[in-house]
């Protein structure tokens, strides 16, 4: 089963697919990664759908990835003690650190100190997810006096976010650590990490994750934006997450801020997505707007490694057709001659290593011999992510012995995981190779096939080797 693309579409599952059938289907349709949404579900309803993930992997025979999303430290407000009030422009408004302060329309409880002691005058607060703006006219340790600039109805419990301000709290919440240990213990091939501010928040996760899974830092807080390049540096993958993005900063921004990210990750070699509201009318309706499918086109013509469906495949009532839709929007957009052209214009040369000049001398011969597929023999996904960051226009197949890293590679750009056996010699491994090419369906007796590999074979962390090979009819020589 080989997918005619390169990016890859990651698929939340929630309420519309939870189901063997319906995740099968999502699968069947284009879905290479699944997203496990922590910020709803119990512990027992992501058990299941990994167990169902598992079981069709097993019997498709192909890899299939999961990544645990933390929700991460979202603040809320407290509660109003007669239902919704409504707030007007120019009123004043109290904000109370004191749980227990029941609110009405004058005041509500705001039980977060990390708050506080960001605050200045001026700082302005959103509301309901950017639906109410206040700002803060006079503070002390226990209140914000502030005035309504935007108002609106207003009901318990909605989250507040603090745009421009870094605030001196870590990414992971108590409940999150509760979360993490359980996925790790189920297995999860990555975990994102929400509102990322600084890269220490990436080095705190890692320090506990000890690299069993892969982890996402997901870009939503415009102060993680003021140190991206330390960010992508430290994390092993990148979400453009445009929905709280577009929350803490207004919407005219997040297009180039998206471009930004992008651009940073594709040189830095970390797989990238582009996340929320890409076919958002889906969620109730059979086909796009004419805008979504060019949101999507848009994040492949920049190169992205996938790009992400939320409340369309886990909440909507066309899980399977919004798959399919990006699916196709993907695979016509890189047939385009131009992709090509504005993929190559935003290249950028690898890092001045062994493993960099590999990489692009690998996909250099791929090109000039119109080579039938590039291969990577790779123990920790190391060599495959360093040839995929120089975007062949050759597919490449990512062979490795570890099923965790079949998985993790399911996220990126134009990578085919294959698990392959452990192999002794590099003929064994060219043979392999070129055998592999040929049964996935890659590559004909004759064709020439490029490969990148590590020796060592199994040590992680080194790409030393490129050969050349011709697939053979029966037994197939390296060149
Ligand atoms: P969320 O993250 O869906 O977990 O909020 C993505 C985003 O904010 O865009
Ligand atoms: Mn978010």
């Amino acid at each position: 089963m080989r997918r005619q693309r390169n990016a890859k579409i990651v698929a939340t599952l929630g309420p519309a697919s939870r189901d063997r059938e319906t995740i099968e289907a999502l699968f069947r349709a284009g879905a290479d990664v699944f997203r496990l949404n922590f910020s709803h579900g119990s512990h027992e309803d992501h058990r299941a759908r990994f167990e169902l993930i598992r079981e069709i992997e097993r019997e498709l025979g192909r890899p299939i990835g999961i990544l645990m999303d933390l929700q991460g430290p979202k603040l809320r407000i407290g509660t109003f003690a007669a239902g919704p009030i409504r707030l007007e422009p120019g009123q004043p408004f109290l904000l109370d650190l004191r749980r227990e302060v029941a609110g009405d329309s004058t005041r509500v409880a705001l039980p977060h100190p990390e708050i506080f002691a960001a605050l200045t005058e001026g700082t302005d607060l959103l509301l309901d997810d950017g639906r109410i703006r206040l700002r803060v006219e006079r503070f002390d340790a226990l209140h914000a006096q502030t005035r309504v600039i935007t108002g609106g109805s207003l009901s318990e419990r909605k989250g507040v976010n603090v745009p421009g301000v870094t605030l001196p709290i870590s990414a992971l919440t108590e409940k999150d650590r509760r979360d993490l240990d359980f996925g790790l213990e189920l297995g999860v091939d990555w975990i994102a990490l929400s509102f990322v501010q600084r890269p220490e928040d990436i080095e705190e996760i890692k320090a506990i994750v000890q690299g069993r899974a892969g982890i996402v830092a997901k870009l939503e807080k415009p102060a993680a934006i003021g140190q991206l390049d330390a960010i992508v540096e430290a994390t092993d993958a990148v979400m453009v997450a445009r929905g709280d993005l577009g929350v803490e900063m207004p919407a005219e921004y997040v297009p180039s801020i998206q471009k930004r990210i992008v651009r940073s990750s594709r040189r830095l070699g970390r797989p990238v997505i582009v996340a929320t509201q890409m076919l958002e009318s889906m969620i109730s309706a059979p086909v796009p707007t004419r805008a979504e499918a060019s949101d999507v086109a848009t994040a492949i013509y920049d190169g992205a490694d996938a790009v992400m469906l939320s409340a369309e495949s886990a909440a909507g009532q066309y899980p399977v057709e919004a798959v399919r839709m990006m699916d196709r929007i993907i695979a016509q957009t890189e047939s385009d001659p131009y992709y090509r052209e504005v993929i190559d214009a935003a290249h950028t040369p690898p890092q001045a290593d062994i493993a960099g000049a590999i990489g692009e001398a690998v996909c250099a011969i791929a090109g000039r011999l119109k080579a039938a597929a590039v291969v990577t023999y790779t123990s920790s996904g190391y060599s495959a992510l360093r040839v995929a960051r120089e975007r062949p226009e050759a597919p490449i197949i990512g062979m490795t012995p570890r099923a965790d890293t079949s998985h993790r590679l399911t996220l990126v750009w134009g990578i085919h995981p294959v698990i392959t056996p452990d192999v002794a010699s590099v003929t064994e491994m060219t043979n392999f190779a070129s055998w592999t090419a040929s049964e996935e369906g890659f590559a004909r007796a004759g064709q020439t096939v490029v490969i990148a590999a590590g020796m060592p074979f199994g040590a992680p962390g080194h790409t030393n080797l490129l050969r050349v090979a011709q697939v053979g009819g029966e037994a197939s020589t390296g060149a």
